[in-house]
């Protein structure tokens, strides 16, 4: 299977084709190695270092800014490397997978004194043990606790004349999550924003096709295309039951070709890196078409769901909802807010829990206090599962079960708990108290990370470590006294027993003492070293001491292994109960996450139902909120009612620029996001009828990055409205037509609402400073005009972004480029271009027709300077209003009068 690197495809020059003639039998031994695994960077392990040589050196020392050296010539050229500590490897995965490369990481699967049995020139033997992939790690460390690290392979079928369906496989091996579904071709790039893959694995065929191209481009994920060869479905069907040990799939439930081919790929590519192991994954669930709100990647970006315009978690609806006090927890709330439900009981079922959580405040305390003491349970169950755990995952294991059942006793007391609270209660009740009751017994109080370290397990859980251990304990004092013994003998004060791993326990006295100890001990020392300025024996006694205390410790460590092997075994035999229990704890997290929410913030209860209403009364927006509270200044809320089958269906909203029109926009659609979700709102009363499909557009957002012309963009964005959009959308249009050439933009703005409004017929808000298109008002039954309200004073106006059914009369455009700091004689100019446009708009009808448009026709020349006044002095004087002022406009205005004095105008 070749593995080509889509991404960063500019990072990575392909392997030269390295000749193992003539080359050292260890560079023979990396070149075998590294042309079985072309694709990755191979980290070749040399001693407490992994080597990176040729364009993998050159590659890691860029992307990880360390030195470029050199080993050795091959074919007449010097070899380029570069190494990285194996103790601090995972921060340079870390590094390497961020950027989207594949690492190979390849051990010294033998012992190198078993090498040097076969001959003084023998290689150690080396494997490629694992391939660590963005969408296939598992380590704490390389992942981020609130994020799943998702796998997502991609299958196709034909579902008809010359059309296709796509199946979706959505695997973390990082928790053993595995999900199916199907989308239309016309979803598939919403379908992968919402899950947001770390890697997509997909056939040459699908990366080939010309009409996914943008896709690809646009993800954030690494691409795998994989020959077709090995795809094929029968081959696919066959992983699928090997993985379950299963005859059959229909236990399973029914599955479509294309779901089946994405499963059999992400198998596939899952055996492939991680060789040997494999990891436990649950029983796929299949998801089915149309369950969750249909949301493309655009409107996602535009909402800032779960990131920000810029990519950042801080700052999205994401953020500033979670609450979530496990990792758990917070990974299971990203995914409900990527994918909302559309399903009127399941909705319903998650409002009652949180209301149940809202309504009893200890409950929520007691549930919160204890999911807190909650370890990632789902992640240390899978690294458990794939041989990969250290004792602290075995400790997490212990620390979540027990939160769990300490979660489970507080459910039990409580009567009259909502179906989803008792669900999960359920799931709880499972948890195996034998298990907490071993692995507590087991381990110690502080745990070393990696089991290879040994003195993980308690003091007397087991007699024969305990008693290895004071074996090795006690000899360490024997030592001692051999020391003191020694140096009495010698006279030498300084003569020290000392270990290091190639000559184990020696004795060291100074070089000036080292000739006399070997006079004087002859017969009881054995020279073994002379350095520079000391030297190094054994001794008949040290060296039984030393085989004594070695074989207590490898005892002891060989009986810890055994230790950690039968706990794992224990773990692994409730694999399915403890993933279970991880889920619950994650929902139960949410629901409290939710909750807690309500409380803090007053967000109320909203109500989905099969209606085609959409009336929010008192609605905020969450982040601008926020942001405003944390400044200490108020939200201004505003109703919003989109219900009306005879008018008020669609909302034209024009007014000021930073009255807050954008705000409106997304604060209804963020209210619909979550209120189908399952959580409260930021609203006091809040009635949706369900929503199949949201759209979000704002007008020619820059879009440099994809090469293509922002008014291209807008466009392709509004036809995928205008072509999906069906009754029960809802759509939010933001400026639509404002990157072009007015008339342009206007025209295509206006014949975009009449479709909304005749065609798609969904609910609509569409926000523009075409003052124009208000007349559409009496034209559209269902378009109902509103603004946003603006207090004048002098030429200063107060924007209260309070939304008020009418029309806006001006965009108030030159008292925001004033604020913004536009100089002054722009403003001044730009004033006086719009006084003349306004008079050449006179006496026309308030209200124009499309094709009858004045705009810039009457544009009059800059007018002639005005004569200086005869007493500047007084004029300039007269100008001055000392209280609409800013102490900085009086400071300048002084300025101004003192120069005009002067004689300097
Ligand atoms: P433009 O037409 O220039 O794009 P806009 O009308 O879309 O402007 P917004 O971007 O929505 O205006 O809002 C501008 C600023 O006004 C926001 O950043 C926010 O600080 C403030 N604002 C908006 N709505 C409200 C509100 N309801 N209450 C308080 N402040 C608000």
């Amino acid at each position: 299977m070749a593995l080509t690197a889509v991404r960063p495809a500019a990072d990575i020059t392909p392997a030269p084709g390295l000749d193992p003639v003539g080359a050292t039998p260890m560079m023979a031994q990396y070149i075998e190695i590294k042309a079985a695994n072309p694709d990755c960077l191979l980290f070749y392990r040399m001693g407490d270092f992994y080597e990176l040589f040729f364009a993998d050196a050159e590659i890691a020392s860029r992307a990880l800014g360390i030195v470029l050296t050199k080993r050795g010539k091959h074919a007449g050229s010097e070899i380029p490397m570069c190494g990285v500590p194996v103790e601090r490897s995972d921060d340079y995965l870390n590094r390497l997978i961020a950027l989207g490369h594949r690492v190979a990481v390849c051990e010294q699967t033998e012992d190198p004194a078993e090498a040097k049995k076969r001959g003084p020139k023998s290689v150690v033997r080396r494997e490629v043990v694992r391939l660590v992939t963005p969408g296939t790690i598992t380590e704490d460390r390389l992942l981020d606790p609130a994020r799943a690290n998702l796998l997502l392979a991609i299958g196709r079928r034909k579902t008809g004349e010359g059309a296709v369906a796509y199946g979706l496989a959505a695997v973390d091996i990082s928790t053993g999550r595995f999900s199916l579904s199907e989308v239309p071709a016309g979803d598939l790039a919403g379908a992968i924003a919402r899950h947001d893959p770390r890697e997509i694995v997909l056939s040459e065929a699908i990366h080939a096709d010309p009409a996914l191209t943008r896709i690809w481009q646009e993800s954030r994920a690494a691409i795998v295309p994989l020959a077709q060869a090995e795809l094929e479905p029968a081959a696919a069907e066959r992983r699928l039951r090997e993985q379950y040990g299963v005859s059959t799939l229909d236990g399973f439930g029914q599955f479509t070709r294309a779901e089946i081919a994405a499963a059999g790929a992400a198998l596939l590519y899952i055996a492939r890196t991680q060789l040997a192991a494999r990891p436990p994954l649950a029983i796929p669930t299949r998801e089915d078409p149309g369950a969750t709100l249909a949301i493309d990647a655009a409107t996602r970006a535009n909402l800032e769901l779960t990131r920000t315009l810029s990519g950042e978690r801080t700052g999205s609806l994401l953020a500033t909802i979670d609450r979530t006090v496990t990792a758990n927890g917070a990974r299971l709330l990203a995914e409900h807010l990527a994918g909302p439900l559309t399903n009127l009981e399941a909705i319903a079922r998650r409002h009652e829990a949180v209301a149940h959580l809202v309504e009893n405040g200890p409950l929520r305390a007691g549930l919160r206090d204890a999911l807190a003491r909650a370890p990632d349970l789902a992640r240390a169950l899978s690294r458990t599962g794939l041989g990969r755990a250290g004792p602290r995952d075995l400790a997490a294991i212990r620390d979540g079960l027990a939160a769990a059942a300490d979660l489970e006793a507080r459910l039990s007391a409580v009567p009259d708990l909502p179906e989803d609270l008792v669900r999960l209660a359920g799931h709880l009740e499972q948890v195996d108290a034998d298990l907490i009751a071993t692995l507590t017994a087991a381990l110690a109080d502080e745990l070393p990370l990696s089991r290879r370290d040994g003195g993980f397990v308690r003091p007397g859980y087991h007699p024969e470590i305990d008693e290895a251990r004071i074996l090795g304990q006690d000899s360490r004092k024997v030592i001692a006294a051999l020391q003191a013994r020694y140096a009495e003998q010698t006279g030498c004060r300084t003569l020290r027993i000392k270990h290091n791993n190639l000559l184990g326990y020696f004795i060291e006295v100074p070089q000036s003492i080292g000739e006399a100890c070997l006079k004087g001990l002859q017969s009881e020392f054995v020279h073994r070293q002379t350095m520079v300025d000391a030297m190094r024996f054994t001794s008949v006694e040290l060296g039984a001491l030393e085989s004594k205390i070695s074989g207590a410790a490898d005892r002891a460590l060989a009986l810890e292994a055994a230790v950690f092997d039968d706990l794992t075994a224990r773990i692994l035999a409730g694999a399915e109960t403890i993933a279970e229990v991880a889920e619950a704890l994650a929902g139960l997290d949410v629901a409290a996450s939710h909750a807690e929410l309500a409380v803090e913030l007053d967000w109320r209860r909203p109500v989905v139902d099969d209606s085609l209403s959409f009336v929010v009364v008192g609605g905020r927006h969450p982040v601008v909120e926020a942001a405003l509270r944390r400044a200490g200044e108020p939200f201004i809320a505003n109703d919003c009612d989109l219900s009306g089958d005879t008018r008020g269906r669609i909302r034209l909203i024009t007014g000021p620029n930073m009255g807050g029109k954008s705000t409106f926009l997304r604060q209804n659609a963020l209210i619909a996001v979550l209120a189908q979700m399952g959580a409260f709102v930021p609203a006091a009363e809040a009635r949706i009828g369900r929503i199949d499909r949201l759209f979000s557009r704002v007008g020619a957002a820059d879009d440099l990055a994809r090469g293509q012309s922002t008014f291209m963009v807008e466009m392709v964005e509004t036809a995928a409205i205008l072509n999906q959009a069906t009754r029960r959308s809802l759509v939010i249009l933001d400026e639509i037509g404002r990157g072009t050439a007015t008339f342009d933009g206007l025209s295509i703005a206006w014949a975009c609402l009449e479709h909304l409004h005749e065609v798609n017929a969904c609910r609509a808000l569409f926000a523009t400073h075409f003052h124009e298109l208000t007349a559409l008002g009496d034209r559209l039954a269902r378009l109902e005009n509103a603004t946003l309200k603006v207090a004048e004073h002098r030429d200063g106006v107060v924007f209260l972004h309070e939304v008020v059914p009418g029309i806006a009369e001006r965009s108030y455009g030159l008292q925001v480029a004033r604020l913004a700091g536009l100089p002054g004689s722009v403003v001044a100019r730009a004033g006086s271009i719009l006084k003349s446009l306004e008079k050449a708009e006179r006496g026309r009808p308030a209200r124009a027709r499309i094709d009858d448009l004045p705009l810039f026709a009457a544009l009059a020349p800059p007018p002639p300077p005005e004569p200086p006044p005869e007493d500047p002095l007084g004029a300039l004087l007269d100008a001055i209003d000392p209280d609409a002022l800013t102490p900085r406009e009086a400071l300048d205005a002084l300025y101004r009068l003192k120069r005009q004095r002067a004689g300097r105008g």
